[in-house]
């Protein structure tokens, strides 16, 4: 069976080189392309009566609301615009507590009584739709009795249209929330964060003198993820069902010739990567960079960075757009964390930053000693969310996948910490020290307005293992899992920082009301800062064991599984931290902890269960074929006088080995049958009892593969799905 799969990718690999390969159309212009079925502001501006356009933009731009009459006008130039395109459906997408998207489809077509149609879309149904919303997660929220929820559309997210072969839908970016009013999905809480952050970072700025009125956080992520021949995806359950492999002994080769990294990408992958991002320019996605990423088979796609809440919406058009294409091509994209046991996994680099509505990137050193205080504040908010807040961010990007990553000797840590670089840290060190009087690369100091030095613009030195990285003009959270919605993360970084930001104007605002000079005041809050909260700064090898100790030492929290994890989203300071902030009430939070538990009971219930079906139905058979063969062979030398010391050992040891792995999957069936009083306590146990024992499981599967000849074994090798590209 591995080997049929094995022949339909050599296959499908040829007939692409033959077809597509050869006859490749040329390329389309990015540029034309670049948001033709977006209706962005460009768009608005053309099809938009003067005074509707400029109620939107106050609606997208200040929040206000939007009356009646604009909105009906809104979606009439929305339709328009859509069916001229080909559409005949619209659709309010969003982000329940899934982790995916959703939408229900519903058509512009109104029957008419002389039995013709029109085409109609009011406003009242663009601004709110009503999906069944009784079997999405809750987190307990909702019984079904009101499970009636809502779809409330985001103006700060431009409509575009999905185009699938001839069908072409409108799609409305929208919250989603509960018939009270509680947020059921993922962009809710975003919006709010960024609405908090945006609060407190002004009344920081306005300090510094400036008018700036709103604040966005910003972010770039960079997603990592798989491609491999579709014959093997299909091949493997455990692909299909788990998006990991269960089962697969390590391949001879494996990624330590580092011969992958930047190396030049595969035709057909390439291809593949090419159509993907000509559908992303289309709907608007500013796709930047592509890459080959370490593991064999493993690239990367990441994007120019945008307002978070676009950007998140846009993340998750790349995850489905790469899902989405990857099988036109032969090839089945894999997105989770750890498809490989033993080979790099897939991580999302979270770049993060605020900037202000003039474009100003606050996490950006500046070119005056007055700048560089501001940056220096701001960064002082980051490094103090980070230590202060660093169980909440660990709990963010907390999942059974994640778990594979975090902490396996590749992947950042599961302890937060942040590296600055030797710059930044050598200024914060004086900084502690009570005022910095120069900067270590020679960078010219001034002290003439402030007891701040000159920044030299490129901070220069990087770190690679770091789960929280300064990269000269933003932060890079390393941690968040390749698999994941980025929003809940950015909420949890927008939230932290929102309280930061808010303790540090108000100290500041009291001083400037004292009296003091606003250099003075900065001064002393940085340096206070620093002292409580240096120990989230390590510059060092995070992977290192020693940094493992010293953490501890630090008193950092190190979190290793998502069950550690879990419980610091419902610590009374985090509850009342996104109370406060208006994020999410004590229930929505509640919420989502009960979500993300029940997410991982099911992840891991699932995946046992394949290993046990993919036991007993793929590998024991073959085991026990193999078996057979050599009981038989031994008898058939003992019977022909020739020595059978080597065979018989060989069936011997075969024999142990496949005793125990029945053994083992029985054991494993048997820790399946398992109730436990609450989500709480079954997490604990699949973590302590099942998963221990999927471990022993695959040990055994995998060295029964490496002794099974290659024509019995059921399923596609790590060498196979990892090489023949
Ligand atoms: P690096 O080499 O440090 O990873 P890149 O310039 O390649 O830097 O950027 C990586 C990602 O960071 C890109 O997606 C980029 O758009 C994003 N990024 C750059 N600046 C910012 C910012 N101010 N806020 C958020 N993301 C940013
Ligand atoms: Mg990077």
């Amino acid at each position: 069976m591995g080997s049929v799969a094995l022949f339909e990718a050599a296959k499908s690999i040829r007939d692409w080189s033959i077809n597509e390969g050869r006859t490749a159309t040329t390329p389309g212009r990015a540029v034309e392309a670049f948001a033709s079925l977006v209706f962005n502001d460009k768009v608005q501006q053309e099809r938009l009566p003067k005074p509707v356009y400029t109620a939107l933009r106050g609606t997208i731009t200040r929040g206000e609301p939007l009356d009646a009459a604009s909105a009906d006008a809104v979606a009439a130039a929305l339709k328009e615009w859509a069916v001229e395109h080909g559409a005949t459906h619209y659709t309010h997408w969003f982000q329940p507590m899934t982790g995916i998207t959703a939408e229900k489809h519903d058509s512009f077509l109104v029957p008419m009584p002389d039995g013709t149609a029109i085409t109609e879309f009011r406003g009242k149904e663009l601004i709110k739709g009503e999906p069944d919303a009784s079997s999405f997660p809750s987190g307990g929220m909702r019984s079904t009795f009101e499970a009636r929820g809502y779809t409330a559309w985001d103006p700060t997210s431009p409509p575009w249209l999905h185009v699938s072969g001839s069908s072409a839908t409108l799609v409305i970016p929208t919250a989603f929330v509960s018939w009270t009013g509680e947020a059921l999905d993922k962009k809710t809480p975003l919006l709010r964060s960024m609405e908090a952050v945006s609060k407190q970072a002004v009344r920081v700025l306005k300090l510094f003198g400036s008018t700036a009125e709103r604040v966005f956080a910003t972010c770039g992520p960079e997603q990592e993820y798989f491609l491999i021949d579709r014959n093997f995806y299909f091949a493997r359950p455990d692909l299909i069902n788990a998006g990991r492999t269960l089962f697969g002994a390590r391949p001879p080769k494996g990624q330590e010739m580092e011969d992958q990294y930047f190396g030049s990408i595969p035709e057909r992958v390439l291809a593949c990567m090419a159509e993907v991002e000509l559908e992303l320019f289309k709907v608007g996605v500013p796709v930047k960079t592509r890459h080959n990423e370490v593991a064999p088979s493993q690239y990367e796609i990441a994007p120019v960075f945008e307002n978070a809440n676009l950007a998140v919406d846009h993340q998750m058009m790349t995850m489905e757009t790469l899902r989405g294409i990857a099988p036109k091509y032969g090839l089945a994209c894999l997105l989770h964390e750890k498809p490989f046991a033993g080979v790099n996994g897939s991580g999302k680099h979270n770049n993060w930053s605020i900037s202000d509505e003039f474009g100003n990137n606050l996490l950006g050193p500046g070119d005056t000693p007055h700048d560089n205080m501001q940056f220096l504040v701001f960064c002082a908010a980051v490094i103090r969310a980070v230590d202060k807040w660093q169980g909440l961010l660990r709990a963010s990007v907390a999942s059974a996948g994640n778990d594979h990553r975090l902490g396996a000797n590749e992947a950042p840590p599961a302890i937060l910490s942040i590296f600055l670089g030797d710059m930044l840290t050598d200024i914060f060190e004086q900084i502690e020290k009570g005022a910095a009087k120069s900067t270590k690369h020679g960078g010219t100091l001034d002290i003439g307005v402030s007891v701040l030095p000159k920044l030299p613009r490129d901070a220069g030195d990087r770190n690679r293992t770091s789960p929280f990285a300064f990269t000269g003009n933003k932060f890079e959270f390393r941690a968040v899992s390749s698999g994941q919605n980025i929003s809940f993360p950015n909420t949890a970084l927008n939230a932290a920082m929102a309280e930061s930001l808010d303790s540090i104007a108000s100290e500041l605002e009291g001083a400037i009301a004292k009296g003091e000079d606003l250099a003075t005041a900065v001064g002393r809050l940085l340096t206070k800062i620093i002292k409580a909260h240096k120990r989230i700064i390590f510059n060092g090898n995070n992977y290192a064991p020693a940094w493992e100790k010293e953490a501890a030492r630090r008193k950092l929290l190190n979190l290793k599984n998502t069950v550690d994890a879990l419980p610091q989203l419902v610590t009374r300071e985090t509850l009342q931290l996104f109370d406060k902030y208006r994020i999410l009430n004590e229930r929505e939070l509640h919420a989502r902890y009960e979500v993300f538990l029940e997410n991982y009971n099911k992840t891991v219930n699932v995946e046992a269960n394949l290993m046990v079906l993919m036991a007993n139905r793929y590998i024991l058979p073959a085991a026990l074929a193999y078996q057979k063969d050599v009981a038989q062979s031994v008898a058939a030398v003992r019977s022909a006088g020739g020595s059978t010391v080597q065979g018989k050992r060989l069936l011997g040891g075969y024999t142990r080995l496949v005793d125990g792995f029945k053994a083992q999957t029985d054991a494993l069936e048997r820790r399946l049958d398992h109730n436990s009083a609450s989500a709480e306590k079954h997490a604990k146990y699949m973590r302590d009892k099942v998963i221990p024992a999927m471990s022993r499981l695959r040990e055994l599967g995998d060295r029964i593969e490496v002794l099974t000849p290659h024509e019995l074994w059921p399923l596609p090798t790590y060498r196979e799905m990892l090489f023949v590209k």
